[in-house]
This record gives structure tokens, sequence and C-alpha cells, in this order.
């Protein structure tokens, strides 16, 4: 069934983004937004507005009866949940399909297996992907801990079976600290999730995290779109990504390609998902799947030309997939670089009133933001306030954009971290494509602005 009136069940910049691909498409939209957002760009920009509640996102974003109700009122006849907030919560999907809604999302059976982390390893293992190696399951007691970690090896990390945001995850360097550590990130877990089970994972020294890009149409077939280097991470949070990954091959591109696929297709996956890879020396170790869009997504629009957006809701209303494998041709560098309102030195949110606003623009700069001068970020929600991606038809050209664009962007009135992409994109690092997860942190530490 075509999708005529779409409710979008986010906020900021990813709102925007449905907003564009649903006009697009022809597809009214419907916002919905808590009183914190009542000026925000994308409830301006939608066909219609519901408030759905005060700022707590408890009680507006993740307010479930608020948000089915603001559907029926409005008449949409489907929901897009963005990410973050409701996107990956298998029980919020099947509410929105028992409502006789079209979830835009994957099937909840299989959000629920990847949400459980223990269970996506496990489901991975069977579709034959590779794994870090670990325990086969929850650890149950400090004693079966010491087993595994000894027969994996130290260090080992301990990790959250319902994580997220790199909560609830602590590495043990050796045997002493292994009991007051677990108990740690257990109890971390459960203040976090609701849910004390942790299991255990080799911790790799200094891997890159490299992600697959899959699409499934829910009926047994699917392609992927090649990887996105998402390495450059502060706290185990990405700060800047890239497709495609300066050092994979393409031939490790097409043969990881064809396995990620081959296993969504084997699920029969419906929709948008991420398999998410770590990678060290020429191999790669599963770690999780992200069974929504991706804030990172726009780098691989920019390689592969398809919205991926337009793309899932073609999948939703039953329209299958745009293009077969044979036709993905993937061309070029993307890179981009996540805009917070921080301190670009100490990471304190800064919200507050935007006085001017400037994007950059010129050929192939790509700005999702919802700013505007005189619009006020709210103190309530995530501090990212907007993504830059640019393209090039190779990485050095790629890189000479970015650092034109950065130039180019003017946020008065709040701290952001556009210096901070300045710095890091000057580096030797960086230009030569030579960093891992932990080289951002280990460089900021070494080089303190004075
Ligand atoms: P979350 O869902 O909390 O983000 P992930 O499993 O995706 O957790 O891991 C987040 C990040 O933590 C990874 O991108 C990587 O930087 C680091 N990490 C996860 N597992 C390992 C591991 N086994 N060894 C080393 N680093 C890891």
């Amino acid at each position: 069934m075509a999708i005529q009136k779409l409710l979008i069940a986010n906020r900021g910049e990813i709102a925007l983004r449905i907003h564009r691909a649903c006009h697009e498409m022809g597809i009214k939209t419907v916002a919905v937004h808590s009183t914190a957002d009542t000026d925000a760009m994308h409830v301006r920009l939608a066909d219609e507005a519901v408030c759905i509640g005060p700022p707590p996102a408890k009680d507006s974003y993740l307010n479930i009866a608020n948000i089915i109700s603001a559907a029926e009122i409005t008449h949409a006849d489907a929901i897009h949940p963005g990410y973050g907030f409701l996107s990956e919560n298998a029980q919020f999907a099947e509410i929105v399909e028992s409502h006789n809604l079209i979830w835009v999302g994957p099937k909840p059976e299989h959000i629920r297996i990847m949400g459980d982390k223990i269970e996506a390893k496990r489901t991975a293992e069977k579709l034959g992907l590779p794994l870090v190696p670990g325990s086969p399951g929850p650890l149950h007691s400090v004693d079966e801990a010491k087993k595994i970690a000894k027969e994996i090896g130290y260090p080992v990390l301990v990790k959250a079976a319902s994580g997220g945001g790199g909560r609830g995850m602590k590495v043990v360097p050796d045997e002493d600290q292994l009991e007051s550590l677990m108990g740690q990130a257990s109890a971390e877990a459960n203040a976090a999730f609701g849910d004390p089970t942790v299991y255990m994972e080799k911790y790799l020294g200094d891997p890159r995290h490299i992600e697959f890009q899959v699409f499934g149409d829910g009926n047994g077939k699917a392609i992927h779109l090649g990887e996105r280097d998402c390495s450059i991470q502060r706290r185990h949070q990405k700060v800047i990504e890239e497709a495609p990954s300066p050092v994979i091959s393409a031939d490790q591109r097409s043969e990881m390609g064809a396995l990620v696929a081959q296993a969504m297709a084997e699920m029969g996956y419906r929709g948008a998902g991420t398999i998410e890879f770590l990678y060290e020396d020429g191999k790669f170790y599963f770690i999780e799947m992200n069974t929504r869009l991706q804030v990172e997504h726009p780098v691989t629009e920019l390689i592969s030309d398809i919205d991926l957006v337009a793309e899932q809701i073609r999948v939703a209303q039953g329209d299958g997939l745009s293009v077969r494998q044979s036709e993905v041709s993937l061309h070029g560098h993307a890179i981009e670089c996540r805009i917070n309102a921080e301190d670009p030195q100490t990471f304190a949110p800064s919200p507050g009133l935007v006085k001017n606003y400037v994007a950059p623009g010129g050929m192939h700069v790509r700005v999702d933001s919802g700013l505007y001068a005189g619009y006020k970020v709210p103190p309530y929600y995530d501090s990212m306030i907007g993504k830059l991606i640019v393209y090039g038809i190779d990485r050095e050209s790629c890189i000479r954009r970015l650092k034109r664009a950065l130039e180019e962007f003017v946020v008065d009135g709040m701290k952001t971290t556009v210096p901070l992409h300045q710095r890091i994109i000057a580096t030797d690092a960086f230009t030569s494509g030579d960093y891992t997860i932990k080289w951002l942190e280990r460089w900021l530490d070494e080089n303190p602005v004075e």
C-alpha cells in the first residue's frame, strides 16, 4: 500500500531528513514534538504537527501512547522512528503494526534478536559471520568468567547484553580485577538499561570500527552498500565517519559485502540495517547489528547515489528494493563530521540561542541540520546539532573540500565541535588514513589546546 501520510517519531536533523525524503516522494508528513521543540525546523516544515508532551524524552519522544494517538488523530498511515528514541524498540514496532499503521523499519522479531547482544552474536554465528572470541552467552558467575578469560587471554572486555552508547562496558586487564570490574559493568548496565546481564569478549588492542550497510526486502532478497569507517571515536562515540574505509580493498569489500548480504537474505531481513565489525590485522570481528538508519548514513548515500530513507519507505510499503546488487555502483569518497553543541576542548554541552548561522555550501557539500538564526538549542536532548557531509572524487579532494567547508561554518552563540574537526583533519594520522578507534583519545591527551 502506498503511504500517503507519514508520522515522524523523532526530532532534530533526522526528523528533517525524513521529512525531506517524504516530500520528494509526494508523502505528507506529521511532526510530533515536545513543548521544548515547538520552534524546531522540522515542525515548521511538516504538513501537520502534534505536541506529544513536556521536554523529558520519556514523557514525549518515548511516550508510545501519545505518539500512536497523534497518528490516529492525523490519519497518518505510517510511522518512521529515525534513530535513537523508539527506533529499536520491538514492542513499539508491534504496537504500530497492531494499529494498522505501516512500520518503516525491520520486522519486530529481528529488532528483538539484535537488541539482545548475546542473541545477536548467536544469530551472527549461525549466519556465518566472524565473531570476537568470547563467552558463548551471559556470564553466570565470577568463576565461570575467570575460566573463560583464561581461555581467551587478558585483557578482556565485559559488556552489557542490552548495551548501547558504550555504557556498561569495562576493560579487565587481569584476573585480580575481574570480580570488581564485572560487578561495576553489571551495576552500570542495570542502571542504564534495567538489565544487569553481561557477557565477555576478548579486548582487541587497536582495531578499527568498520560497518556494512545492508538492506533487505523482507522476502529473502538483500543487498549491501559497502562499508563505513567509524574509527574516529571518543568514549566509544563516533566523531567522524567516512566511506569507503581507507584500508579496505575492493576484494575485501565484495567478499565481506556478499557475506553480510547473504546473512540478511537468509534471515529474511526487511529494511535498513548496519552490521558492525571491529577490524584488526586484516580480520573482521562482528560486534553488533543496528536495526535502524544510522546517523552516518549520508556518507553511503553520497557514494552510492541511493536515498536510504526513500529506500526504507519503498520497502516498508511493499515495493521491494530499487536496485539489485549488480546495479549498486560505489564511487568517490565521502566524509561526515558530527557537529555538536559542545566545548571543543572539555566537551561540556553548550546549548543556547543561535545568534547567527551560516552553513557551508558549494559543490558536493551537504549539511543536515535543523539550525537557523534565532533558534534556541534546547538543553534536554543529544548535543548533536547537525552533520556536515562532503563528497570528493577521491579521499584527498574530499579532505580538501571538507577543510574549506569547515572554514565557512558559522554558528554564533554557542560553542561547537567545528574547531575540533579542523584540528583532526589536519593531522597526519587522519590524512594518511592511519588511525584506529584509540587514536583520537590518545591524540587529544597528547595535544591539549594551550
Ligand atoms: P555499544 O552498543 O554500547 O555502542 P558496541 O559493541 O557497539 O557497544 O561497541 C562500541 C565500541 O566499543 C566499539 O566501536 C569499539 O570502539 C569498542 N569495543 C567494543 N567491543 C570491543 C572489543 N571486543 N575490543 C575492543 N574494543 C571494543
